[in-house]
């Protein structure tokens, strides 16, 4: 009998983005202790806690199997670079990951695809693993710009990375138009072919060790369309927001991956 090929694990993340503070994400990660067990054998977990909560929070979700990570790193080892932090520095404290160039940096902090590469590098030079987003506007959509704006994206940001380096890296498809709040959820078709396009970016520059890098879809996903994202062919996890702020959240989007 010819072997069925099964997909790798899915992915299952969120950022807090600036919303919790030390008691709060204290709480939250207690309870995802407590409810990890049901589905960490089945999907990796994550949460990207603000900067001074990454100790804290990896401390308990570590150990429980959930991996913790920054929502941001500066490309430099070290330096004169005031109010920024370095990947080593997260990573000291527990951080195995990083999102780097999230929409919001983009559109409010100046992040730029050149500068979204250089952290990547910084982000892989401190030993995380790097969650590149990228993402249309509503106005690059409309104009039918989509595929070759995210493929612009892409490319930059992965440009100069070695084939061992791009095993550790993960991108992540946040449509602009679809994150926060009053976005949009895209549809798991649009997603699933945004996915296809950022593969096929990936394959033609980096062969077998493209096609292995875990593609994760974000923006507006709630309980409801997960199940749909999910099962689509080209999408390997889910980048949630608001969805999973609660543990209850976080803990049913859990078991609707794990279920894949
Ligand atoms: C995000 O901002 O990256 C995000 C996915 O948020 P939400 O799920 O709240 O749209």
């Amino acid at each position: 009998m010819p072997e069925i090929p099964t997909r790798p694990r899915p992915w299952l993340g969120t950022s807090w983005k600036m919303t919790k503070g030390r008691q709060e994400a204290e709480a939250y990660a207690k309870a995802l202790t407590a409810s990890a067990p049901g589905f960490v054998d089945a999907l990796n977990a994550f949460v990207l806690p603000a900067y001074p909560l990454i100790e804290p929070v990896a401390t308990l979700l570590v150990p429980a199997g959930v991996r913790v990570g920054a929502q941001n790193v500066h490309w430099a080892e070290s330096g004169a670079f005031t109010g920024e932090v370095a990947a080593s520095m997260v990573a000291e404290i527990g951080a195995t990951m990083a999102a780097i160039g999230h929409a919001e940096r983009r559109a409010m902090f100046g992040e730029t695809d050149e500068t979204v590469n250089a952290r990547v590098k910084g982000a892989l030079k401190g030993g995380l693993t790097p969650l590149i987003c990228v993402g249309e506007s509503s106005d690059e959509r409309n104009a039918g710009l989509q595929d070759t704006f995210v493929t612009r994206q892409l490319e930059i940001a992965i440009a100069g990375l070695t084939p061992e380096e791009v095993t550790h890296i993960l991108v992540a498809y946040e449509p602009v138009w679809a994150i926060g709040a009053g976005g949009t959820p895209a549809s798991p078709n649009q997603a699933n072919d945004i996915h296809a396009v950022l593969r096929r970016v990936l394959i033609e520059r980096y062969g077998e060790v493209g096609e292995k890098v875990p593609l994760l879809y974000g923006g507006s996903v709630n309980v409801q369309d997960a199940p749909e994202l999910i099962s689509s062919p080209h999408i390997d996890g889910l980048f949630v927001g608001r969805a999973a702020w609660t543990v209850e959240g976080f803990t049913e989007l859990a078991h609707i991956v794990a279920q894949r």
